[in-house]
């Protein structure tokens, strides 16, 4: 049975009947719980059924467990801004901004940081902070510079130009076929908020049937890439669903990618005895780490200036 599983799971499938022994192309019928086993006929897999059970279910309880392990690892830390080299905050766009002139992605702290003449007065700064090039001042300019970004193939620009055609916003019509196509190519290039937006699609129905399963699988692929947000819906759903467990697990993952909603949801399962002390204690900590790897001064400064640069 061992031999016979490990076969499985490295071909995924086998393509001998489990029941007869006869090999070849078309012993195609595979079993629907487990997905694992095949058989040459519907009568094979008949007689089989009761003879496979064990085998099934060891099938889908390893599949489940493999999922789970990669579902709830906690994803590496964003990237680190490239001017001030501390990480970047997950928060967007207030956190952090892309820019459409070098597709970089820069902190609230620099994106604010004023700008000194080497007289030291105080320039009005009208450049980006990492490549000078100066920020457009019509929208037009904006539109044409993303478009730019998205033929280089920039993942975060396509990703963009999805949420135009989504919103119809920037002057794009809305259209959700086109927002969702540029969202699949923005996902395939590594972009995990895209996959998010195409769960959403899913889940609401936006230029496809409503799908929950699908929409589901899309939250954790984008939640597994890094999306905190994602995360943070799929630690929802699973209380929703009643089940506490699965739910501290996505809190937890999503406090220490320094979502404090999440510490908040933590904290209140503690008070009604669905999760531990250690567990709110373990995700106060990873919460404080998060915020002692993304806080500056420069930042603080840029917060304390306008709503528009908060960070955490
Ligand atoms: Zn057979
Ligand atoms: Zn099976
Ligand atoms: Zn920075
Ligand atoms: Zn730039």
């Amino acid at each position: 049975m061992l031999q016979n599983m490990s076969t499985a799971e490295k071909d995924n499938v086998l393509s001998v009947c489990a029941n007869c022994g006869k090999e070849g192309d078309d012993v195609n019928n595979i079993c629907n719980k487990c997905k694992q086993v095949r058989y040459c006929n519907a009568v094979c897999k008949k007689v089989h059924k009761k003879k496979h059970k064990k085998d099934c279910e060891e099938h889908i309880r390893i599949a489940t467990e493999k999922h789970d392990e990669k579902l709830f690892k906690q994803p590496s830390p964003l990237e680190d801004c490239p001017i001030c080299f501390l990480q970047l905050p997950y928060l967007d766009p207030t956190g952090k901004k892309y820019m459409t002139c070098c597709g970089k992605s820069i902190c609230s702290g620099c994106y604010y940081a004023p700008v000194y003449d080497n007289q030291g007065n105080k320039v009005d700064n009208k450049t980006c902070p990492f490549c000078r090039t100066q920020t457009p001042t019509t929208d037009e300019e904006s539109v044409e510079r993303l478009k730019k970004r998205f033929e280089a193939g920039d993942a975060k620009a396509i990703f963009n130009l999805g949420c135009d055609n989504r919103d119809g916003t920037d002057g794009h019509r809305q259209d959700h076929t086109k927002a969702l196509k540029l969202f699949h190519r923005a996902a395939e290039l590594g972009d995990a908020k895209s996959y998010g937006s195409i769960g959403y699609a899913y889940l609401h129905g936006r230029g496809v049937e409503v799908d929950k399963k699908k929409a589901m699988y899309y939250y954790e692929l984008s939640a597994i890439g890094g999306n905190t947000v994602a995360r943070y819906n799929l630690g929802n759903d699973e209380l929703r669903a009643g089940n506490m467990n699965r739910a501290v697990k996505h809190y937890m993952i999503a406090a220490g990618s320094g979502l404090s909603e999440s510490l908040e949801h933590i904290q209140h399962l503690y008070s009604n005895g669905h999760a531990t002390k250690d567990d709110y204690t373990k995700a106060l900590q990873l919460y404080q780490t998060y915020l002692g790897d993304i806080k500056s001064k420069q930042r603080d400064e840029a917060a304390a200036f306008s709503e528009e640069y908060r960070y955490y």
